[in-house]
């Protein structure tokens, strides 16, 4: 029974990784020490797995940015605008592709979106009709070379060709992607005829299989995998689903001609048992037993039974045993943790112990002695059940007493709209998302006060004169509604988090957002509640600062639910409810003290959606209540802004409206305002702000690109109803691109504000 691993974080027990690749987009460093980093890195995590006792390292999970463009740039999918021909792209096309270049010969970046419902966002391959493919990148191969000449057992992996072309869009006109399979294919066979010389199995990565799939895509899995099995020879061939159960694509995976089907058993448990009844005579299965989406320790017992059922049916050879998917969603080593509460930390486990973790299932259903392991894991899960850190019945009773109007401003839109004309903004009013640039001042002066190198008084004073230096910035731009820039922000969960009870922090456990771009998930453990105001005295010290409103800034429920490792022993919806309470109790104070604007983003509303569509219309429901519990606290006078990005909204158009905030700001410039085919269809009843700044780039948009959007967005938009913003915060740029970049901003709704007045 051999044990393995999907993928492994990729960072670094340091994120060594962020840090060289930051550099060399710096260019402070060269392409060699780059390379360099990423290879010891590569090395080092095959060493960490296999000491921890797994057989067979996964090959081709490094990426410098993302796997999905790591596969379009392997397949010379690089779109024309990047004038790269024949494939020959060098590792700065690549980071061209990814991140978008400034200046004359600037480039924008591609489309990057989230992958599944996940908080990792891939960048999304551009498929032209007449798309040709090649075999453009080695790297892969090399990779394995490396790990061969290590003494490794190789499982190479890479995404398969349906989860490709599926995720990906199309660049210029609308077509069939899959019509691209026929060019596609061949290309994916030289590569496999080239793995398969090399090492022992390839693994191709098809989380579609977790979407709902109509029946002319799951009939190509047969044939496609058919071709790929004939081409890898001896070499074994690996589909992996992860993400959900199979649903209506439980028959075709159960029947693919290949050699293993990997399966997510922690999130589609209901699959194993007609797995084991319909699987195909030659297929092994690979059982994700470990969740590779959490960072709790595994309920061993559970595990190790569900690995003995498929051993019964079906033999020590055929099975195989794994975490849900890849570890690159959950932190890298939990011994690295040496400030966490012990108790809270004996129930957790991070990548690496999860390693051990299947190690120990694989071994205990083999029969070797592991009991001291399983006796231990037995104790630690009860003990966190019945711990009285993880039970607040003030909490509950408060829950309890909700009622319906609780959930609901006073007056309609329409009325409140009237009354908030009384802000006076001027029509299009221009704002931005909330932070601003982190400058390594900002980010050491933060981390300094935090371990206690900075007193509070010189931290407070840094943080005053930032906020006052973002409000002068922003009046002199010339911008309606000022922020106070998010400066005592590490993170927009982790901040609200830290002031929440119920929560814990990792000190590094760190989970790649992005390209280099990392975030450190909170931990909810138990019952959360808001012991005392958060945001307030920051946001009016700006408003002391300025006659111009200065937009409250807070982060919804729904997103510190997505983006916190969330307990697993209630329902989401539940701990998302006590979560909205919190947020709620910090809206009322904020308004108490007189603040007129406040902001409530959900950028992870659409990322929480579950992957089936049977299951969207709940999730759906308690998520806008959720969001109306946290705001709907306030006056009509006050006006409620959210935020969203990264999404596709076509889909939850209707739960967006049903947020019933007052304005709603939304990821649209990199798409080119593709979004607004949205309101096309469905016009959106409040005010709503398509961003025309694409914050993703460092390049610096022009007065008349932005002008040219704001007129398409009032193509669908009434004048009344449309504010212009960037695309999201600002915190990763720098002040003299974000500075020029409003400065033309502002220009451009000058501009249209005189056409159409
Ligand atoms: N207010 C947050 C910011 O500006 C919003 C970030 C986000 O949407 N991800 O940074
Ligand atoms: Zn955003």
């Amino acid at each position: 029974m051999l044990t393995h691993t999907l993928g492994y974080p990729r960072m670094g027990s340091n994120r060594e990784l962020k840090k060289k690749l930051e550099s060399y987009w710096r260019g402070e460093s060269g392409r060699d020490d780059l390379s360099l980093t990423a290879r010891k890195l590569r090395v080092q995590h095959w060493e960490d797995q296999k000491k921890a006792g797994v057989d067979l390292l996964p090959v081709g999970d490094f990426s410098y940015y993302d796997h999905m463009l790591d596969n379009a740039f392997r397949f010379g999918v690089i779109p024309e605008r990047y004038g790269v021909h024949n494939g020959k792209a060098s590792i700065d096309d690549y980071f061209r592709m990814a991140r978008g270049e400034a200046g004359e010969n600037g480039v924008a970046a591609m489309e990057m979106t989230k992958w599944f419902d996940t908080n990792y966002h891939y960048i999304v391959p551009e498929f032209s009709r007449a798309q040709e493919f090649v075999l453009a990148d080695d790297s892969l191969l090399q990779q394995v070379d490396e790990a061969v000449l290590l003494g490794h057992r190789v499982k190479a992996v890479l995404p398969g060709p349906l989860t490709f072309l599926l995720l990906g869009k199309c660049a210029d006109q609308e077509f069939d992607r899959l019509d691209l399979l026929e060019r596609l294919l061949p290309v994916y066979v030289e590569l496999i005829e080239k793995l398969a010389a090399k090492c022992e199995w390839i693994q191709f990565d098809e989380p579609v299989l977790a979407l709902d799939l109509d029946e002319n895509v799951r009939k190509l899995f047969g044939p496609v995998y058919r071709t790929f099995k004939d081409a890898a020879a001896g070499c074994k061939i690996m589909v992996a689903s992860y993400f959900g159960g199979l649903g209506s694509n439980l028959e075709t995976a159960a029947s693919l001609p290949v050699d293993a089907l990997h399966v997510d058993l922690v999130r589609g448990a209901q699959d194993l048992e007609p797995l084991l009844a319909k699987l195909g005579g030659n297929l092994s299965l690979s059982l994700g037993v470990v969740d590779g989406r959490n960072i709790w320790r595994a309920d061993l017992d559970k595990a190790v039974a569900a690995v003995n059922s498929a051993l019964t049916v079906l033999g020590e050879d055929r099975v195989l045993v794994a975490p849900s998917c890849s570890l690159l969603h959950v932190p890298f080593d939990l011994e690295l943790e040496a400030k966490l509460d012990a108790e809270i930390k004996s129930w957790m486990a991070f990548a690496r112990q999860k390693c051990a973790e299947i190690r120990t299932v694989a071994d205990a259903a083999a029969g070797k002695d592991v009991e001291e392991v399983l006796t231990e894991n037995r104790s630690i899960l009860e003990a966190r059940k019945s711990s009285p850190r993880v039970n607040n019945p003030k909490v509950a009773e408060r829950l309890g007493a909700l009622k319906a109007e609780d959930y609901r401003r006073k007056s309609v839109y329409e009325q409140r709209a009237e009354i908030q004309r009384g802000l006076g903004f001027p029509v299009l009013p221009t704002t931005t998302i909330g932070s601003f640039p982190q400058t390594p001042e900002v980010r050491s002066t933060r981390s300094g006060f935090k371990n206690g190198r900075i007193e509070r008084a010189d931290y407070e004073s840094f943080m005053r004169n930032y906020i006052e230096d973002c409000i002068r910035k922003q009046e002199e731009i010339g911008l309606d509604v000022l922020v106070h820039g998010e400066p005592e922000r590490n993170d927009m969960v982790e901040y609200f988090g830290e002031n929440f009870d119920g929560y814990c922090f990792t000190s590094n456990g760190w989970v790649q957002s992005y390209g280099s771009r990392c975030v450190k998930p909170p931990v909810i453990f138990g019952d959360v509640s808001r012991p005392g105001p958060i945001t307030v005295d920051w946001i009016n010290y700006a408003r002391s600062l300025s006659d111009r409103e200065v937009k409250g800034m807070l982060t919804g429920p729904v997103t510190i639910l997505c983006w916190s490792f969330v307990r697993n022993d209630q329902p989401r919806s539940e701990t998302c409810r006590q979560i909205a309470l919190a947020v709620r109790d910090e809206v009322a104070d904020l308004e108490k003290s007189g603040v007129k604007v406040i902001q409530i983003d959900e950028p992870a509303l659409r990322e929480g959606l579950p992957l089936r569509k049977a299951e969207q219309a709940e999730y759906l429901k308690w998520a806008e209540e959720c969001f109306r519990l946290s705001s709907s606290c306030v006056g009509d006078a006050t006006q409620i802004h959210t935020h969203m990005c990264y999404c596709e909204f076509d889909e939850i158009m209707n739960s967006i409206a049903a947020l019933d905030a007052d304005v709603i700001s939304i990821e649209a410039s990199r798409s080119r305002m593709e979004l607004l085919g949205s309101f096309r269809q469905f016009s959106y009843p409040n005010e709503v702000g398509p961003g025309v700044y694409d914050i993703h780039s460092p390049a610096i948009p022009a007065a008349d690109d932005m002008a040219g959007l704001l007129e398409k967005a009032l193509e669908v938009i009434p004048a009344e109803r449309l504010w212009v913003n960037p695309d999201c915060g600002l915190k990763t740029r720098k002040w003299d691109e974000v500075v020029p970049a409003l400065k033309n901003m502002v220009q451009a709704a000058e501009s249209v504000r005189r056409k159409i007045q």
